[in-house]
């Protein structure tokens, strides 16, 4: 950010000027969550939930509200291979 006083630039991290010594205003917008971060954090929650589902299918549990009949071939190769690895993981089944 620029030095309000002088101009200068100064790195993010400081909060005086290097330059003048003048005290720099407080970065808000860093404080507020990262939205880019939360859809990511989201994207996680939704990849476990479909890895747990598909351990708990793979065990024979039918999961309410996920409509068929367990059906393990019904699942991408790349998520059951996923699941058997977390499953082997944790000793799961
Ligand atoms: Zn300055």
């Amino acid at each position: 950010m620029d030095c309000p006083n002088c101009g200068v630039y100064n790195p993010e991290d400081r909060d005086h000027c290097w330059r003048c010594g003048t005290e720099l205003p407080k970065q808000v917008e860093r404080k507020r969550r990262d939205p880019q971060a939360s859809a990511r954090t989201w994207l996680y929650v939704a990849v476990g939930v479909m890895v747990l589902v598909t351990l708990l299918r793979m065990c024979g549990v039918s999961v309410p509200g996920m409509g068929g009949a367990p059906d393990a071939t019904g699942c991408a190769p790349q998520l059951r291979s996923v699941a058997q690895l977390a499953a082997a993981f944790a000793g799961f089944c």
